[in-house]
């Protein structure tokens, strides 16, 4: 009966970060809810087969299809926010967002679907990227900004009064799965391999940054579900090259090297020890300790865990 609730930024963002231990999560009975922000609208074409002009001209459709065959591959339920993709800006100087877009949106505004959804699905515990947006796409730093606002606004029966009965989730997390001690592992194995890294010229620029790294206080094991997780990226088609940098590494690099998906604990409202191998630490103890499923439900409410 546990919940967890991904929010993520574009359809693809939900098959790239946390998919294995999504994968893991459904496979032990734990409902999943992915809630996507904007509708990818701007992303470019990365899959060199896809990019068509038939493709281009009905972009926003195409990636609502490759959510639909992602979501059955994940065994998730998932739904859209249904603010617009603001585009990755390049140059220099960098153009102005488009007027309208997501993160140009007011926080207050853009995280009320957010709040009613958590509302409705009532999830347990919640993830989404740190404040940098895991890499600086302007929807990934929104999107943080929504899911932390949402976490801290649902279980409060003032606000958001018209969005459904309150509903106080009990862990928030960051992803982490961008870091160099990973990188720097898969690389390393590669070449002991004697296979080419695709990895080594990002690792010349890139100095292991410790402060960051202690971020890092929750490993998901699940490996066994990295082909899972590679089967929704590649459902992306217009945005994952199959042939490309996300699988130029083998599945069993993957899984020997670094067989978890990493979290940092941003907010708990129940007791844990840090570091942590489950999203549910000290949630799932509260569930089996009652052996009441209404006692979980009760934890959550507003007023009873000082949120
Ligand atoms: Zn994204």
């Amino acid at each position: 009966m546990l919940r967890l609730m991904h929010v993520h930024a574009h359809p693809d963002d939900e098959s790239s970060k946390g998919a294995a231990s999504t994968a893991r999560y459904v496979a032990e009975g734990v409902d999943v809810h992915v809630a996507t922000c904007t509708g990818g609208e701007r992303g470019s074409i990365l899959n060199p087969n896809m990019d068509r002009p038939d493709v281009l001209a009905n972009i926003a459709e195409i990636r609502r299809q490759e959510m639909d065959a992602a979501r059955e591959i994940l065994g998730i339920k998932q739904d859209w926010l249904g603010w617009v993709d603001s585009g990755f800006p390049e140059g220099d100087p960098k153009p102005p967002l488009p007027e309208g877009c997501f993160a140009l949106m007011d926080v207050e505004e853009a995280a009320e679907p957010l709040v009613r959804l958590v509302r409705e699905f009532k999830p347990h515990v919640m993830t989404t990227y740190d404040e940098n947006g895991g890499y600086p796409h302007p929807d990934h730093i929104m999107c943080h900004k929504v899911a932390v606002h949402a976490f801290e606004a649902a279980g409060d029966p003032d606000r958001y009064p018209d969005s459904g009965e309150p509903w106080q989730p009990l862990k928030l997390y960051y992803h982490h799965s961008f870091h160099y001690a990973r990188f720097k592992a898969l690389n390393d194995e590669m070449l002991r391999r004697g296979l080419e890294s695709p990895y080594e010229e990002r690792l010349r620029d890139w100095k292991p940054d410790p402060v960051h790294a202690a971020r890092v206080t929750t490993r998901v094991e699940c490996a066994d579900w990295f082909a899972v997780r590679d089967r929704a990226l590649i459902a992306h088609a217009t945005q994952i090259d199959p042939e490309g940098f996300w699988f130029a590494v083998p599945l069993e690099v993957h899984q020997q090297v670094w067989p978890t998906e990493d979290y940092e604990l941003a907010r708990s409202l129940v007791e844990t020890d840090l570091p942590e191998d489950d999203l549910f630490a000290g949630v799932r103890e509260l569930a089996d300790g009652a052996g009441d499923p209404d006692h979980l439900e009760d934890a959550a409410r507003p007023g009873t865990m000082g949120a």
